[in-house]
């Protein structure tokens, strides 16, 4: 049987979450699902562009298999050359059982060292992007030392490259602190969970947005209803609860709210908290925690932004009267028309600039009273930066978040109070496939090549938002909650 390999990743992902080094080995292949690799990328791309301005042109180790990675590393080192890309380095540690562990170095840079290959040796060289140095950076670069040493005897230097200065070269060099009694703690905590029958607890937090892992965990802390499903439970309270064997939202119910204030991190305001949610969770339904405020009642007007990725400047504006059809506003200055029939029937207005784009909405809010309703603080924040000064006068006095409101209001039994959880739970869907970067995507192809349908695609993406606000807040108005 082969051994079990123990990577620079799975130290790493053992010091945010040790489930997932536990479901990278026994989890179901099919339930984990690849998570699109942006900020990998550009730390690759930093790493490319550094090594280009110091190194120059070398040789990369072959992406190919690992044996052959490795062989290929060790002739390099045997052979002396001055640098070596993408090194592939190889060992083995015993615990209850043996190891391999491995690393794949940024850089191997060659020093007049005498050491077991020759005159020369090599000390690793870590690339970050960030300027600022985290545990686990420190951690990844004790195991490629540790590696290195296995390889050529004596123990090497290491260093990190940090960020990046005008000339292209890194802005921070730093000499690593190398810490064995670190490195192998951690290699035998990692042994350990590696080889537990069960995996790890469920905490989820934002390092969970980048796991390929998420929807499995997420779906198995609802079933269970776990405790991690809690708002705003932090790692410590998280922690707490465990070591007094509460794991379940069942379990938080069971406890009056004053109970929960001498777990750590939870006071008044947050033991009422979890309790609402506890409640709405097992009981599956919605709870309430305040009445609505009347002047809520009053009809207004669903107001929701696109903006785009490069400048902040809104791309589209989306509003809805109540009891009228949605509206949209895009932004094209080279249009000549001032609305536009798209192919799935529906209408759109033309505006030259931004500033247009936001006079339209104001003559909209001037003809029908009430509030402009909102979900969270980008639009005021966009709505401030963005519009005209008169703009800005006659609007923010009538822009009311309402996400702050619902979260006020009510709870829902299900985790998390962004649009996108709770207009679901409500019935509502939006276009399959539909999010605000393929809206994004879909407005540059009209702009690039006048494709009405992209551009249909796209407003109805935004249409979709305002259309999710109107189905909430008549929820929140229509609704006796318990
Ligand atoms: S989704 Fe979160 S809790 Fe689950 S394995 Fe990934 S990081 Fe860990």
């Amino acid at each position: 049987m082969p051994q079990t390999v123990i990577t620079a990743y799975t130290l790493r992902a053992l010091m945010t979450c040790p489930r997932r080094v536990w479901l990278d080995r026994n989890g179901e292949p099919d339930a984990a699902v690849e998570v699109a690799p942006d900020f990998s990328n550009r730390g690759l791309e930093h790493e490319k562009a550094i090594s280009a301005a110091m190194f120059g042109p070398v040789q990369t180790v072959p992406a190919a298999s690992w044996p052959e990675a490795a062989a290929a590393t060790q002739d390099l080192m045997r052979r002396g050359v001055p640098g070596i890309r993408g090194a592939a380095l190889e060992s083995t540690i015993t615990f209850s059982q043996t190891y391999t562990v491995r690393g794949r170095v940024d850089w191997l840079r060659r020093v007049w060292q005498p050491s077991r290959l020759g005159r020369w040796s090599y000390e690793p060289i870590e690339i970050k992007y960030r300027a600022q140095l985290q545990d686990e950076d420190k951690l990844q670069l004790d195991l490629y030392i540790w590696l290195l040493q296995n390889v050529q005897d004596g123990q090497p230097s290491g260093w990190f490259w940090l960020g990046h200065d005008e000339s292209g070269g890194p802005a921070h060099q730093i000499e690593h602190d190398y810490r064995q009694e670190r490195l192998f703690a951690v290699l035998e905590q990692a042994a350990d969970v590696l080889q537990a029958a069960d995996a790890p607890p469920i905490f989820l937090a934002s390092h969970c947005q980048i796991c390929r892992w998420r929807a499995a965990c997420e779906q198995t802390a609802s079933a269970s209803r776990d405790i991690t499903l809690l708002p705003g439970l932090s790692r410590m309270t998280w922690e707490h609860l465990h070591r007094e064997d509460i794991h379940t939202l069942d379990q938080i119910l069971s406890l009056p709210p004053e109970a929960l204030k001498r777990f750590k991190g939870v006071g008044q305001t947050r033991a009422h908290e979890f309790h609402t949610f506890a409640q709405a969770a097992v009981h599956s339904r919605p709870v309430q925690r305040q009445p609505l405020p009347e002047i809520l009642r009053q009809p207004g007007i669903m107001f929701d932004l696109e903006t785009r990725l490069d400048s902040g400047l809104p791309w589209c504006f989306g509003w809805q009267v109540d009891g009228q059809p949605a509206t949209a506003a895009i932004i094209d200055p080279y249009c000549e028309d001032d609305r536009l029939l798209l192919p799935d029937g529906a209408q759109v207005m033309v505006a030259a600039d931004s500033d247009e784009g936001w006079r339209l909405l104001a003559e909209t809010a001037q003809k029908h009273p009430g509030l402009l309703f909102h979900w969270g603080g980008f639009e005021m924040g966009v709505l401030r930066q963005t519009a005209p000064p008169d703009v800005v006068d006659a609007l923010q006095g009538r822009l009311h978040d309402l996400n702050k409101t619902f979260k006020k209001t009510c709870v829902l039994p299900v985790r998390g109070t962004s649009i996108k959880k709770v207009a679901p739970y409500l019935g509502f869907r939006w276009p399959p496939g539909a999010t605000a970067l393929t809206a994004w995507a879909d407005y540059n192809a009209w702009l690039k090549d006048n494709d009405r349908d992209a551009l249909a695609r796209a407003c109805a993406y935004n249409r979709a938002d305002v259309e999710a606000l109107t189905i909430i807040w008549r929820w929140l108005v229509d609704s006796s909650l318990p």
